[in-house]
């Protein structure tokens, strides 16, 4: 079957690999239909991703649809369309049987730690499916994405009608944004790149929105602020915007440390908060928001292009001044 390896930084491979066989108990074997690409398949590129070796399969925001059931699934039938749950957890550690799977002890990713789906087949537990009638291949690859900013507003608690501030609109930030418009927040943004900072003042209409460091600093007021950038000089900075009692969650990472002035951090009594993927109970709930057209992802969705045409497409979804914000790769 066709498959997509990343052999090493910058070099993509179009080869062929021995499909799946039958899925055992408790396992769905899936045709790959819909490849969303995000900041973490760009840093594998770059070689710049934590905790990542190579030859490896990129893909962990799949829309599928089941080809073959094994024994005892019963949730999903053959040509269904699903969602993946990409995080393969332990379901024995600590942060599992507290229910935060999505800090797994052991937590391995499709598309990060082990293969993931950029192949025609692939096979998963059918427990990490999530099927629905009513969304597109597309729309169902889009549900991961969605998952970090609804993962992130439920660390946040933003109460109905705070003032909260997102740093960086690419996917991420426009997820976090959708979700605290669904709790009822005051939006605010941060953004340097215009076509990225438009394109969330057309979809969020009471958005406040700031082009730099000292606006946001002078005019954001805000309780609750999101950095969803994992670039370090914004990080380091994002402890200036937080008002007195205030609330920082970062989103986005990268390899290395953060610092921060402690009598500042002290001074204005500040909790910081990490947020790491999603629960599947986010994810279930993202499927029906999609469904009742609550949160519409389409518009994201501003490329679209067969698997194979990866390595000429690829470099040019690095450039934030393409205007990419999200693209979808099609089997
Ligand atoms: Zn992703
Ligand atoms: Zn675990």
């Amino acid at each position: 079957m066709r498959t997509i390896i990343l052999a090493e930084p910058g070099k993509f491979l179009l080869t062929d690999t021995t499909a799946p066989g039958e899925p055992g108990p408790g396992e769905v074997r899936v045709a790959v239909r819909g490849i969303g690409i995000c900041g973490t398949d760009l840093h594998a590129y770059r070689g710049k991703q934590p905790f990542f070796s190579y030859p490896r399969i990129l893909g962990h925001e799949l829309g599928v649809e089941v080809t073959a059931v094994g024994e005892g699934v019963s949730a999903v039938k053959r040509g269904d369309r699903c969602s993946v749950n990409p995080y393969m957890n332990c379901g024995e550690c600590g942060a599992c049987r507290r229910g935060t799977t999505n800090c797994c002890e052991k937590l391995r990713v499709l598309g990060v730690h082990v293969d993931g789906g950029m192949r025609e087949e692939i096979v998963v537990p059918a427990t990490h499916l999530y099927p629905s009638e009513k969304l597109s291949v597309a729309q169902l690859a889009l549900v991961e994405t969605l998952g970090i900013g609804a993962h992130a507003v439920g660390r946040g608690k933003p109460q109905p009608g705070e003032r909260t501030l997102v740093i960086g609109a690419g996917p991420i930030g426009l997820a976090v944004l959708e979700f605290l418009k669904l709790e009822g927040a005051d939006l605010g943004l941060l953004e340097l790149v215009d076509s990225r900072r438009g394109f969330a003042a057309e979809r969020f209409p009471a958005l406040r929105a700031y082009s730099n460091l000292e606006e946001a600093q002078a005019k954001s007021d805000a309780t609750l602020v999101f950095d969803c950038t994992g670039n370090p000089a914004s990080m380091h900075a994002a402890f200036k915007l937080p008002v007195n009692g205030g609330r920082l969650v970062f989103v986005g990472l990268f390899v290395g440390d953060v610092t921060f002035h402690d009598p500042e951090f002290h001074r204005k009594e500040l909790t910081l908060l990490a947020s790491r993927n999603a629960r599947p109970d986010e994810h279930r709930r993202i499927v029906s928001l999609l469904e009742t057209g609550q949160i519409d992802t389409n518009p994201w969705i501003s490329e679209r292009a067969p698997a194979m045409d990866i390595v000429m497409r690829f470099p040019r979804w690095l450039d934030p001044a393409a205007g990419v914000v999200k693209a979808v790769l099609e089997f």
